[in-house]
């Protein structure tokens, strides 16, 4: 067994993307110790990709608002968006990017000194803020050198702790009484030198996506979907595990990865072609390539079956000249360069890759789970936002309003006590206890059956069949091997998104079934949820998935 460390803080927080970073950022600045862990190191995160940028709404103006905003995204969320968060995550971009700003981050601006503002599909104006089209890395890096400059700070005592290569292998977590509510007390993590069992007042799970649980992504190799394992062993209630947006167009050639092609250079005039040229998008939607994004996956789909093609193809040639492509999309072309297509002078291969995770640990509308002392951001969390499709570059935004709005909590609250020797045992108990848990005896497979079977189009036949293999390829293991822990995490998701595509017989948003083509309103206008082994359905009535009375009610003493 690896070496063991204890450690006690205010905030324990776990990822390194937009969400992980800010809040450390403002948990620190309120004189709160924090410890961020990460994987890999501090800038790999879904975050350092984003491209197309931030949708925010900065002041109500004649050609756009915040009411439009949260129109479009309700819109896109096809029925299940929670109206009340979304207005609230909606009406705090402002104040994000104004904090953004503070620490460091560059939005472009147009000559005018105003912000630039792009369109993208399903929304009805212009308004996600960008940085070229590096956003995400331009923020990441922003977040990143605010904290590591406090934490080089020795003459502050608060100074936050960074471990970077660090995985996070479980919650520690007890139950008083059958009835009373699940307590998080602190969360273990493997490191280089050892296990350390982190003991907390706040455990926050800011893990990301699980885009690598497919075999085509655009996701980074850390999207494993560890945070929603976690809290799915932990007993936290989980919902919308269906839905998985596929993104329309990310490179599509045998053997290269599946780089995304922003939508932003749609809203700047690309065009998407099949085989003979021809301009199919009109042909599914009046909003043609500016439709929201499953229906741009959906009509690719059809083209590509209709034509038997391995993909469709973007001209982004139709924004202008090669100059003012390059200028606009600097990292997209000189990215496609790298795999071979000059986007200035040819068509781009394309096709739907797993982008993002609509699902996930459901929290209420300051990130509070359904476990007391156990927080959940960004897209490991389901707030309510998305529904059943995210609007474009609103992940960003959930990310960052909800960091912020979480870190006002945490800040407004007196200093609590950390249930240290409560953790110190259950970290004695797992250690000797150790479970076995299962593990895919291939990755690569897991990878390809999911996306088979429950990848942009779903049906009954295929999703029993995914059930079942998802079965037999599950072997048991114990011990502290990362890679294994990584890959039962991967296992565990599959098996949750495979279920819940198979309870959800029709057709919504970001989840298409081939055998329910279209929306069943009567028998299925709710949330499906997963606590504790059961699944549930919750009417969307009932939303936020952790009602506030309830969270009130779990509060520590
Ligand atoms: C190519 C691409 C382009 C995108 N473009 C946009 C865009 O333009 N606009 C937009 O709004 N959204 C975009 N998105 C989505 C957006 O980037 C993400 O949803 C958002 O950044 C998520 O932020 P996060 O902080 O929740 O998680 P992430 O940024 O994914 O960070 C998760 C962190 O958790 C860490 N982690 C995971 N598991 C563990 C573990 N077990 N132990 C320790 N650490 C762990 C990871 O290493 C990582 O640091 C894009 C995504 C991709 C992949």
């Amino acid at each position: 067994m690896p070496e063991l460390n204890t450690i006690k803080v205010d905030a324990v927080i776990i990822g390194s993307g937009l969400a992980g970073l800010l809040l450390a950022n403002e948990l620190v600045a309120a004189g709160r110790r924090v410890l961020i862990a990460t994987k890999g190191k501090l800038l790999e995160s879904n975050t350092r990709y984003a491209q197309g940028g931030l949708a925010a709404v900065l002041k109500d103006t004649v050609t756009d608002s915040r009411q439009a905003h949260l129109k479009d995204t309700l819109k896109s969320g096809a029925g299940l968006t929670d109206a009340a968060v979304a207005e609230q995550i909606i009406n705090g971009g402002a104040a994000l990017v104004e904090k953004l700003s503070s620490l460091g981050v560059h939005f472009d601006k147009t000559s005018a000194g105003a912000p630039s503002l792009h369109l993208e599909g399903g929304h009805t104006s212009p308004r996600v803020l960008h940085s070229k089209d590096t956003t995400g890395k331009t923020i990441a890096e922003g977040l990143a050198a605010a904290l590591t400059a406090k934490a080089a700070d020795e003459h502050d005592l608060n100074r936050p702790v960074i471990f970077e290569d660090a995985f996070a292998l479980d919650i520690l977590h007890f139950q008083a009484t059958p009835l009373a509510p699940r307590v998080a007390t602190g969360v273990l993590i493997l490191t280089d030198k050892g296990i350390v069992s982190v003991a907390a007042t706040y455990i926050v799970l800011a893990t990301g996506g699980a885009g690598q649980i497919f075999t085509r992504t655009t996701n980074p190799s850390v999207a494993t979907g560890d945070g929603i394992a976690l809290a799915a062993r932990a007993g936290a209630k989980l919902a919308d595990l269906e839905f998985v947006q596929f993104h329309p167009t990310a490179f599509c050639k045998e053997g290269q990865p599946a780089f995304l092609v922003s939508e932003a250079v749609r809203g700047q005039g690309a065009i998407l072609v099949d085989d003979r040229n021809h301009r199919f998008a009109f042909d599914f939607d009046k909003e043609g390539e500016l439709a929201t994004r499953d229906t741009v996956a959906k009509a690719i789909h059809q083209t590509m079956l209709n034509r038997n093609l391995d993909s469709v193809f973007l001209d982004l040639r139709p924004i202008g000249t090669a100059e003012e492509i390059e200028s606009k999309f600097p990292n997209i072309v000189e990215t496609l360069k790298k795999l071979g297509v000059d986007a200035t002078k040819e068509v781009v291969p394309v096709c739907p890759a797993a982008h993002y995770y609509m699902g996930g640990i459901a929290t209420d509308a300051k990130g509070q789970t359904s476990l007391v002392g156990l927080y959940a951001l960004g897209e490991c969390a389901a707030t309510g936002l998305h529904g059943a499709n995210r609007l474009a570059s609103n992940s960003l935004l959930e990310a960052g309003v909800m960091a912020m709005s979480l870190a006002k909590h945490i800040n407004s609250q007196s200093f609590k006590a950390i249930h240290y020797k409560k953790n110190a045992k259950l970290t004695e108990a797992w250690l000797a206890h150790c479970r076995p848990f299962a593990v895919p005896t291939n990755r690569d497979a897991l990878k390809s059956m999911m996306y088979k079977g429950a990848g942009l189009v779903r049906e009954a036949k295929g999703l029993t069949q995914l059930q079942e293999q998802l079965d037999a390829i599950s072997i048991y293991k114990t011990g502290i091997d990362r890679y294994e822990r990584e890959s039962a995490n991967m296992l565990l998701v599959a098996k949750l998104i495979a279920k819940a595509c198979a309870l959800r017989k029709e057709t919504r948003g970001g989840h298409v079934r081939s055998d329910f083509a279209t929306p069943n309103d009567s028998a299925f206008l709710h949330h499906i949820t997963f606590e504790k082994g059961a699944w549930r359905t919750q009417s969307i009535a009932a939303a936020p998935f952790i009602s506030t009375e309830r969270a009130v009610s779990l509060a520590r003493p």
